[in-house]
Protein backbone atom coordinates (compact mmCIF):
# COMPACT_ATOMS: atom_id res chain seq x y z
CA UNK A 1 0.00 0.00 0.00
CA UNK A 2 0.97 3.68 -0.45
CA UNK A 3 1.42 5.24 2.73
CA UNK A 4 -0.50 7.47 1.83
CA UNK A 5 -3.52 5.24 2.88
CA UNK A 6 -2.36 5.56 6.27
CA UNK A 7 -3.97 9.74 6.59
CA UNK A 8 -6.66 8.68 4.88
CA UNK A 9 -10.47 9.25 6.45
CA UNK A 10 -12.66 5.90 6.77
CA UNK A 11 -15.27 7.77 4.69
CA UNK A 12 -12.58 8.57 1.96
CA UNK A 13 -11.23 4.79 2.50
CA UNK A 14 -15.02 3.36 2.31
CA UNK A 15 -15.70 5.15 -0.98
CA UNK A 16 -11.94 3.25 -2.65
CA UNK A 17 -13.86 0.02 -1.14
CA UNK A 18 -16.95 0.94 -3.51
CA UNK A 19 -14.74 1.54 -6.74
CA UNK A 20 -12.95 -1.79 -6.02
CA UNK A 21 -16.22 -3.23 -5.94
CA UNK A 22 -17.41 -2.00 -9.03
CA UNK A 23 -14.49 -3.41 -10.81
CA UNK A 24 -14.54 -6.51 -8.97
CA UNK A 25 -18.36 -7.02 -10.37
CA UNK A 26 -16.99 -6.70 -13.96
CA UNK A 27 -14.11 -8.94 -13.44
CA UNK A 28 -13.76 -11.43 -15.67
CA UNK A 29 -9.80 -13.08 -15.02
CA UNK A 30 -10.91 -15.90 -14.33
CA UNK A 31 -12.90 -17.13 -17.87
CA UNK A 32 -14.92 -19.79 -15.73
CA UNK A 33 -15.98 -18.46 -12.26
CA UNK A 34 -16.85 -15.59 -14.50
CA UNK A 35 -18.96 -17.93 -16.74
CA UNK A 36 -20.84 -19.45 -14.05
CA UNK A 37 -21.29 -17.14 -11.26
CA UNK A 38 -24.48 -15.50 -10.58
CA UNK A 39 -23.09 -12.86 -8.38
CA UNK A 40 -19.53 -11.89 -7.34
CA UNK A 41 -19.38 -12.02 -3.23
CA UNK A 42 -17.12 -8.96 -2.46
CA UNK A 43 -17.68 -9.17 0.69
CA UNK A 44 -19.51 -7.09 3.63
CA UNK A 45 -19.94 -5.76 6.65
CA UNK A 46 -18.48 -2.10 8.35
CA UNK A 47 -15.70 -0.77 5.84
CA UNK A 48 -13.57 0.73 8.93
CA UNK A 49 -13.79 -2.59 11.10
CA UNK A 50 -11.26 -3.40 13.29
CA UNK A 51 -11.81 -7.48 12.60
CA UNK A 52 -11.82 -8.80 9.38
CA UNK A 53 -12.91 -12.82 8.82
CA UNK A 54 -11.37 -14.20 5.47
CA UNK A 55 -13.36 -17.40 4.32
CA UNK A 56 -12.47 -19.69 1.03
CA UNK A 57 -15.26 -18.79 -1.63
CA UNK A 58 -18.88 -18.06 -1.77
CA UNK A 59 -21.26 -21.37 -2.16
CA UNK A 60 -24.88 -21.91 -3.71
CA UNK A 61 -26.49 -19.21 -1.18
CA UNK A 62 -23.63 -16.68 -0.85
CA UNK A 63 -23.52 -16.62 -4.86
CA UNK A 64 -27.74 -16.56 -5.27
CA UNK A 65 -27.70 -13.04 -2.52
CA UNK A 66 -24.23 -12.13 -3.12
CA UNK A 67 -23.17 -12.19 0.27
CA UNK A 68 -20.75 -13.97 2.17
CA UNK A 69 -21.61 -16.62 4.91
CA UNK A 70 -25.33 -16.10 4.42
CA UNK A 71 -26.15 -20.21 4.01
CA UNK A 72 -25.48 -22.71 7.23
CA UNK A 73 -21.41 -22.15 8.05
CA UNK A 74 -22.96 -18.35 8.04
CA UNK A 75 -25.28 -18.81 10.61
CA UNK A 76 -22.82 -20.73 12.60
CA UNK A 77 -20.30 -17.74 12.30
CA UNK A 78 -23.38 -15.50 13.19
CA UNK A 79 -23.81 -17.20 16.53
CA UNK A 80 -20.37 -17.40 17.34
CA UNK A 81 -19.92 -13.91 16.71
CA UNK A 82 -22.87 -13.31 18.97
CA UNK A 83 -21.73 -15.66 21.77
CA UNK A 84 -18.49 -12.76 22.05
CA UNK A 85 -20.90 -9.58 21.93
CA UNK A 86 -20.56 -9.10 18.42
CA UNK A 87 -22.27 -8.41 15.68
CA UNK A 88 -22.11 -8.68 11.56
CA UNK A 89 -22.35 -5.10 11.26
CA UNK A 90 -19.35 -4.33 13.75
CA UNK A 91 -16.69 -6.53 11.46
CA UNK A 92 -15.90 -7.40 7.42
CA UNK A 93 -16.32 -10.54 6.50
CA UNK A 94 -15.25 -11.78 2.85
CA UNK A 95 -13.58 -14.92 0.88
CA UNK A 96 -10.14 -15.50 -1.15
CA UNK A 97 -12.34 -16.21 -4.30
CA UNK A 98 -15.52 -13.57 -4.40
CA UNK A 99 -16.77 -16.12 -7.45
CA UNK A 100 -18.52 -19.60 -6.37
CA UNK A 101 -16.25 -22.67 -8.02
CA UNK A 102 -18.65 -24.49 -9.38
CA UNK A 103 -20.01 -27.29 -7.54
CA UNK A 104 -18.08 -26.01 -4.69
CA UNK A 105 -15.04 -27.23 -5.79
CA UNK A 106 -11.88 -26.60 -4.29
CA UNK A 107 -10.44 -22.72 -5.03
CA UNK A 108 -7.77 -23.42 -8.07
CA UNK A 109 -4.36 -21.52 -8.04
CA UNK A 110 -4.37 -19.36 -10.56
CA UNK A 111 -8.10 -18.41 -9.42
CA UNK A 112 -6.42 -17.66 -5.85
CA UNK A 113 -3.64 -15.59 -7.95
CA UNK A 114 -6.13 -14.08 -9.84
CA UNK A 115 -8.02 -13.00 -6.90
CA UNK A 116 -5.65 -11.78 -4.01
CA UNK A 117 -5.06 -8.25 -5.48
CA UNK A 118 -9.21 -7.65 -4.25
CA UNK A 119 -8.48 -9.48 -0.81
CA UNK A 120 -5.18 -7.30 -0.31
CA UNK A 121 -6.79 -4.14 -1.59
CA UNK A 122 -9.59 -4.78 0.88
CA UNK A 123 -7.43 -4.97 3.56
CA UNK A 124 -5.40 -2.54 2.82
CA UNK A 125 -8.52 0.14 2.78
CA UNK A 126 -10.30 -1.53 5.82
CA UNK A 127 -7.23 -1.61 8.13
CA UNK A 128 -8.04 -3.88 11.07
CA UNK A 129 -6.15 -4.63 13.44
CA UNK A 130 -6.97 -8.15 13.17
CA UNK A 131 -8.10 -10.99 10.97
CA UNK A 132 -9.44 -14.07 11.54
CA UNK A 133 -8.56 -16.50 8.64
CA UNK A 134 -11.01 -19.43 8.50
CA UNK A 135 -9.61 -22.62 7.43
CA UNK A 136 -6.72 -23.62 5.28
CA UNK A 137 -7.52 -21.29 2.39
CA UNK A 138 -7.34 -18.28 3.73
CA UNK A 139 -4.48 -19.13 5.97
CA UNK A 140 -2.18 -20.79 3.50
CA UNK A 141 -2.04 -17.47 1.43
CA UNK A 142 -1.95 -14.56 3.89
CA UNK A 143 1.02 -16.55 5.58
CA UNK A 144 2.45 -17.17 2.46
CA UNK A 145 3.47 -20.60 3.49
CA UNK A 146 1.59 -24.41 2.99
CA UNK A 147 1.26 -24.89 6.96
CA UNK A 148 -2.40 -26.18 7.52
CA UNK A 149 -4.93 -25.06 9.68
CA UNK A 150 -4.43 -28.19 12.22
CA UNK A 151 -1.19 -26.85 13.33
CA UNK A 152 -1.57 -23.21 13.60
CA UNK A 153 -5.26 -22.83 14.37
CA UNK A 154 -5.43 -20.39 17.47
CA UNK A 155 -2.08 -19.37 17.62
CA UNK A 156 -2.21 -15.59 16.51
CA UNK A 157 1.14 -13.81 15.33
CA UNK A 158 1.86 -10.67 13.66
CA UNK A 159 2.44 -10.28 10.22
CA UNK A 160 3.16 -7.69 7.46
CA UNK A 161 0.74 -7.25 4.52
CA UNK A 162 1.65 -4.29 2.21
CA UNK A 163 3.36 -2.10 4.55
CA UNK A 164 0.88 -2.66 7.40
CA UNK A 165 1.21 -5.18 10.48
CA UNK A 166 -2.16 -6.88 11.44
CA UNK A 167 -2.68 -9.89 13.76
CA UNK A 168 -3.09 -12.58 12.11
CA UNK A 169 -5.91 -15.54 14.09
CA UNK A 170 -6.34 -18.75 12.15
CA UNK A 171 -8.97 -20.57 13.03
CA UNK A 172 -11.20 -23.94 11.87
CA UNK A 173 -13.42 -23.11 8.83
CA UNK A 174 -17.29 -22.69 10.19
CA UNK A 175 -18.61 -25.39 7.78
CA UNK A 176 -15.58 -27.73 8.57
CA UNK A 177 -17.07 -27.69 12.02
CA UNK A 178 -20.74 -27.89 11.17
CA UNK A 179 -20.28 -31.93 11.02
CA UNK A 180 -17.86 -32.48 13.25
CA UNK A 181 -18.41 -32.09 17.40
CA UNK A 182 -14.57 -32.10 18.30
CA UNK A 183 -14.10 -29.57 15.76
CA UNK A 184 -16.67 -27.33 16.59
CA UNK A 185 -15.63 -27.22 20.30
CA UNK A 186 -12.46 -26.18 19.44
CA UNK A 187 -13.75 -23.65 16.93
CA UNK A 188 -15.49 -22.13 19.57
CA UNK A 189 -12.47 -22.41 22.19
CA UNK A 190 -10.44 -20.35 19.39
CA UNK A 191 -13.28 -18.02 18.60
CA UNK A 192 -13.60 -16.95 22.36
CA UNK A 193 -10.20 -15.88 22.71
CA UNK A 194 -11.12 -13.41 19.42
CA UNK A 195 -11.86 -10.10 22.06
CA UNK A 196 -8.47 -10.72 23.97
CA UNK A 197 -6.82 -10.26 20.97
CA UNK A 198 -8.99 -7.69 20.03
CA UNK A 199 -8.04 -5.85 23.46
CA UNK A 200 -4.55 -6.01 22.50
CA UNK A 201 -5.11 -3.27 19.72
CA UNK A 202 -3.11 -2.74 17.03
CA UNK A 203 0.71 -4.06 16.37
CA UNK A 204 3.72 -2.41 16.38
CA UNK A 205 3.38 -0.98 12.98
CA UNK A 206 6.57 -1.52 10.44
CA UNK A 207 8.69 2.27 10.18
CA UNK A 208 7.31 4.21 7.14
CA UNK A 209 9.49 3.14 4.39
CA UNK A 210 11.64 5.85 3.45
CA UNK A 211 10.56 7.52 -0.09
CA UNK A 212 13.80 7.90 -1.98
CA UNK A 213 14.71 10.89 -3.72
CA UNK A 214 14.30 11.09 -6.82
CA UNK A 215 16.58 12.68 -9.32
CA UNK A 216 15.33 15.78 -11.01
CA UNK A 217 15.49 13.96 -14.38
CA UNK A 218 13.09 11.06 -13.20
CA UNK A 219 10.18 10.29 -14.66
CA UNK A 220 7.33 11.74 -12.52
CA UNK A 221 4.83 9.94 -10.28
CA UNK A 222 3.88 6.28 -12.50
CA UNK A 223 7.35 5.74 -12.93
CA UNK A 224 9.11 2.56 -11.28
CA UNK A 225 9.25 4.46 -7.71
CA UNK A 226 6.73 3.29 -4.95
CA UNK A 227 4.55 1.47 -7.18
CA UNK A 228 2.78 -1.13 -4.60
CA UNK A 229 1.67 -4.40 -6.32
CA UNK A 230 -2.14 -3.15 -5.81
CA UNK A 231 -1.60 -0.99 -8.26
CA UNK A 232 -1.72 -3.05 -10.51
CA UNK A 233 -5.40 -3.10 -10.08
CA UNK A 234 -6.18 0.72 -9.99
CA UNK A 235 -4.24 1.07 -13.79
CA UNK A 236 -5.45 -2.65 -14.96
CA UNK A 237 -8.05 -3.24 -17.97
CA UNK A 238 -11.18 -1.10 -17.46
CA UNK A 239 -13.85 -3.14 -15.83
CA UNK A 240 -17.76 -2.00 -15.89
CA UNK A 241 -20.19 -2.71 -12.93
CA UNK A 242 -22.82 -4.96 -13.76
CA UNK A 243 -26.20 -3.41 -14.49
CA UNK A 244 -28.17 -2.56 -12.10
CA UNK A 245 -25.13 -2.89 -9.53
CA UNK A 246 -25.73 -0.21 -6.62
CA UNK A 247 -22.78 0.51 -4.48
CA UNK A 248 -25.33 0.20 -1.76
CA UNK A 249 -25.74 -3.18 -1.83
CA UNK A 250 -22.43 -3.89 -0.87
CA UNK A 251 -23.99 -4.63 2.74
CA UNK A 252 -21.31 -1.88 4.27
CA UNK A 253 -21.95 0.27 7.60
N1 LIG B 1 -17.83 -20.75 2.91
C1 LIG B 1 -16.92 -19.79 2.65
O1 LIG B 1 -15.74 -20.00 2.71
N2 LIG B 1 -17.37 -18.59 2.35
C2 LIG B 1 -18.65 -18.30 2.29
O2 LIG B 1 -18.97 -17.15 2.00
C3 LIG B 1 -19.57 -19.31 2.57
C4 LIG B 1 -19.14 -20.54 2.88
Amino acid sequence: MSSGEFERSASERRESLKELLAQARGCARCTELAATRKTVVFGAGNADAELMFVGEAPGASEDEQGLPFVGRAGQLLNTLLQEIGLARDQVFICNVLKCRPPGNRDPQPIEIDNCQEYLLRQVELIQPTAICTLGNFSTKLLRGDPTGITRLHGQPEVIVLGVRAVRLYPIYHPAAALYTPRMLETLREDFHRLPELLALGPPEQPPAEEVPELPETAEPAGGEHGLAATDALASGPPVQAAAGSEPDQLGLF
